[in-house]
């Protein structure tokens, strides 16, 4: 079966491994060159948080992650399972009485033990919660690497090619499309909105971090990845706006004194790197599969790219080799959120 996927991000990766797994005829069509920083997945932080993330996503999300995290395990040896470390300054330990109440699978740690995981903040924060089974990776490593993977079971790539209104609304080249175009689907999707989110990469070599950290926060609730060679991820706003172009200020103020907040020496750090996207996002913030005909989408990511893609592109698959063995192409958009098959 020939399938056309439109899009190299995360979501596009993950599906084409899926159909490829099959034995489909995989082409990925994309307007960047592979996955670049022209996608919403080159800027995310690689966190594979589902226990942390029930602070205030839906359980759906736990799920799709557990899963997705089983696959990202089996795929990369740079998935590193240390798990995630959050503190708050002694001003807000309500907060963080208040994070512990809505997630589980954590346990409580005191300055000790924060010490034995992570030495640099030994006196720095009197307790914290631990949630020893999450895991993270560096985006930029996986994305070659999921590259190279699909190349081998060959997938072929056509780069730097936009697909354009009349080609979308065109019947496939292939026996079923997949648009897998992120933010950009907004043209075909009517709910889909953009939350803008701001990140930086900062270089110090006088902390040292083996896990994400996170520091709740009254205004930015932030989060710093470790990543290779000195280099930490500092992520990330959360606001309501589809503006793509620039950081702001105050984000940067704010993102900055947090670090700060975590450890003095961030003040010592060097900016490598400012960067912004919107994440695709649905009004419930849970990812979506929707049959158009012969096309399937799959989108709706929200923060959750690295976390639920797998997963969910997994579902599609399944889904879309059944539409195709009965030969039922929906005319109405038929809508599943991951759980509903
Ligand atoms: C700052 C930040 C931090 C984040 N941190 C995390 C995290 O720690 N963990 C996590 O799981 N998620 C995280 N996310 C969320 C995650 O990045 C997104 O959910 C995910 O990247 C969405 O992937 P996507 O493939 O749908 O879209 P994209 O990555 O944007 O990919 C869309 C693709 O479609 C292509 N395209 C668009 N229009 C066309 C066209 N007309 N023709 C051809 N190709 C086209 C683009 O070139 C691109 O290749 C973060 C997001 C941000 C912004």
């Amino acid at each position: 079966m020939k399938i056309e996927i439109i899009g190299s991000g995360i979501v596009g990766l993950s599906c084409a491994a899926f159909f490829a797994e099959k034995k489909c005829d995989v082409t990925i069509i994309s307007s960047s060159n592979g996955p670049d920083e022209n996608c919403c997945s080159w800027w995310a932080g690689g966190m594979l948080a589902p226990w942390c993330e029930m602070e205030s996503a839906e359980p759906l999300i736990g799920e799709l992650g557990l899963e997705s995290m089983k696959f990202w395990e089996n795929f990369t040896s740079s998935y590193q399972k240390k798990g995630t470390l959050v503190v708050a300054t002694s001003r807000d330990l309500p907060d963080l009485k208040r994070f512990g109440r809505r997630t589980e699978n954590w346990q409580e740690v005191k300055q000790d033990q924060i010490a034995v995981l992570e030495p640099d903040l030994a006196d720095r924060f009197s307790s914290g919660l631990y949630y020893p089974e999450e895991a993270h990776f560096d985006p930029r490593q996986i994305l070659p690497e999921l590259v190279n993977y699909l190349e081998s079971m060959g997938v072929k790539f056509q780069s730097n090619t936009s697909f354009s209104a009349e080609e979308l609304d065109a019947p496939p080249k292939a026996d079923h499309r997949i648009d897998c175009r992120g933010l950009a689907a907004k043209d075909h999707l009517d709910e889909l909105r953009g939350v803008k989110g701001e990140m930086l990469l900062i270089k110090s070599n006088e902390v040292k971090l083996s896990r994400p950290v996170r520091l709740l926060h009254p205004r930015i609730p932030l989060y710093i990845v470790p990543r290779d060679n000195g280099l930490f991820m500092v992520g990330a706003t959360m606001i309501e706006n589809e503006n793509r172009s620039g950081a702001t200020v105050r984000s940067i103020l704010e993102l900055l004194s947090a670090a700060y907040a975590l450890h003095p020496a961030f003040g010592e750090a060097e900016i490598i790197e400012i960067g912004v996207d919107a994440r695709p996002a649905f009004p419930d913030n849970l990812p979506r599969i929707i049959h158009k005909g012969h096309t399937t989408y799959l989108n709706g990511m929200y923060r959750h790219g690295y976390l639920a893609a797998p997963a969910m592109a997994k579902r599609l698959v399944e889904q879309v080799l059944r539409l195709n063995s009965t030969d039922e192409h929906p005319n109405e958009p038929a809508l599943s959120t991951g759980n509903i098959e």
